[in-house]
């Protein structure tokens, strides 16, 4: 078969580029290895770590916060956790059906098998059988996997990465979290609410580093309050198991050594970009030194016709960056001339409360030299929040000094992972704190909460507080 464009790999990157090919008319395949279409997103990422995010945060309502409603249970609520696993099991499933009818949909042919370059042109599908395509360009979409630490022995029983902590057959007594990250404390977060006790290891100085200081700073206190134990400026050194106990061993910022002992750890220390197999060789394509696929601003290598997206190339993990570029390139190789603006891919945890944050931090501002004015508001002073009982959390709005012009959003607080999208909006749109402080926001919502933190930036003017 010939194609004008062949993508391996169906994660967010190559899938929603193969959906924007096939709109523009050109005749696509994907090829992927797995037996299911979605990537890591779908299988082992964003769709099943919400689903298991979202069933523990129902059972720590049940427990904790339904008495206050006027909510009696009688007899002990109880965690069913094969239930919890199966549900999130036919989430998934659901998901990834969903790809495979919009492949058929947009009539983009599936090869199922592992892809690999015999020229630049020709590509294997080695799979129950193997075949040969001929393709005019190419998408590299092949993702990333779990990274680890020298030293730390992965077996996947009782030292796992998260593809296991999103299917485990029991709950945790102890686990401790190598990585103080949105995956280790999503996936802690599931496990508290059930009853573990979790302890983090994080080598920098604080959680959630990347993101405004201010938020990795709330959360840090929301989640001791969870029985979240933190150990920062650690180096771990080791991670072993010895029947069923694992015993980490990492040195404390005064160089001692320390060994923590668990029933389960979880390592995530980030993800490393997946090529193998991909016979980068064949067509002398080379990575960089951490293992990624090195392109141009319009994500093509240094071969014509060859592009990559997603998690194997540079920038933030995140599927919605990954599913940008795989547009962005569809449109290229159509001849359009399409944009990304990477300042505003917003970045989301999804504990609760959750946070967001989309532009530039205060750190990264005051780093750069700007001059710029803080607005925020915090939740408790929502009539939203009080109502909702998610009185944690608050919205900082960061806007230049002289033009007003908003420069980053930075938000903790239930629903903000939805709530950041107004920010992106308006930022995209170039608004000043004033513009929103300006817009009317239906009252009661926790979107208020911009408004307020707007007009905080504004003139010092948040009107509830
Ligand atoms: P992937 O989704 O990794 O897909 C790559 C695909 O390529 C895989 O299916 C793989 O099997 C296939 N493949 C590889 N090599 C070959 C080959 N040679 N031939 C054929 N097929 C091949 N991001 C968010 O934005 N929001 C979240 O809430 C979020 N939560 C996450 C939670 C967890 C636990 C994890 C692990 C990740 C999460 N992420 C989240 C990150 C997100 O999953 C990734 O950024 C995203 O999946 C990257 O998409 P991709 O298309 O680049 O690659």
């Amino acid at each position: 078969m010939k194609y004008d464009l062949t993508i391996i790999g169906s994660g967010p990157g190559g899938y929603v580029a193969a959906i924007r090919a096939s709109q523009l008319g050109l005749k696509t395949a994907i090829i992927e290895k797995y037996a299911t279409l979605g990537g890591t997103c779908l299988n082992v990422g964003c769709i099943p770590s919400k689903a298991l995010l979202d069933s523990s945060e129902h059972y720590h309502n049940a427990t904790h916060t339904f008495t206050t409603h006027g909510i009696d249970i009688k007899g002990e609520v109880q965690v069913n956790l094969e239930q919890m696993i199966a549900r999130k099991d036919s989430v998934v499933k659901q998901t990834c059906d969903g790809i495979d009818f919009l492949m058929k949909k947009n009539k983009i042919d599936v090869y199922r098998g592992t892809g690999s370059f015999i020229t630049k042109n020709k590509i294997k599908v080695t799979g129950e059988e193997t075949e040969e395509i001929e393709t005019a360009n190419v998408i590299i979409a092949t993702g990333s996997k779990p990274a680890s630490l020298p030293g730390v022995d992965i077996d996947k029983k009782r030292v796992i990465t998260s593809t296991e902590a999103l299917k485990m057959t029991e709950i945790p007594k102890h686990l401790v979290i190598i990585g103080g990250g949105v995956i280790g404390l999503e996936l802690g977060s599931i496990y508290a609410r059930l009853g573990a006790k979790v302890t983090v290891i994080e080598y920098t100085s604080s959680i959630i580093p990347t993101m405004d200081g201010s938020l990795g700073k709330e959360l840090q206190r929301i989640l001791k309050k969870q029985g979240f134990d933190f150990y920062f400026n650690h180096k771990v050194k080791a991670a072993k198991t010895k029947g069923k106990e694992v015993s980490i061993i990492a040195d404390n910022e005064k160089g001692e050594e320390i060994t923590f002992t668990a029933d389960y750890c979880l390592v995530s220390v980030g993800r490393k970009a997946y090529t193998d197999g991909l016979g980068l060789e064949a067509i002398g394509l080379k990575t960089d030194e951490r293992g990624r696929i090195e392109t141009d601003t319009n994500l093509e290598t240094s071969i014509k016709g060859i592009y990559a997206v997603g998690d194997v190339v540079k920038g933030a993990m995140l599927a919605h960056k990954a599913e940008e570029e795989g547009v962005f390139v569809a449109e290229i190789i159509a001849g359009q001339k399409p944009h990304i603006n990477y300042n505003l891919i917003p970045g989301v945890v999804y504990t609760w409360p959750e946070v967001a944050g989309v532009g530039a931090t205060e750190e990264e501002l005051k780093k750069a030299g700007v001059k710029y004015k803080s607005g925020s508001f915090p939740m408790r002073a929502l009539g939203r929040a009080r109502a909702s009982m998610d009185i944690d959390g608050f919205v900082k709005i960061l806007a230049d000094e002289t033009t007003d012009e908003v420069l980053g959003v930075h938000m903790i607080g239930p629903r903000v992972a939805d709530l950041i999208a107004e920010a992106v909006t308006a930022m995209e749109f170039r608004a000043s704190a004033e513009d929103i402080s300006r817009m009317s926001h239906a009252h009661p919502t926790y979107a208020e909460a911009v408004k307020e933190a707007a007009l905080a930036a504004t003139a010092n003017r948040s009107l509830h507080m």
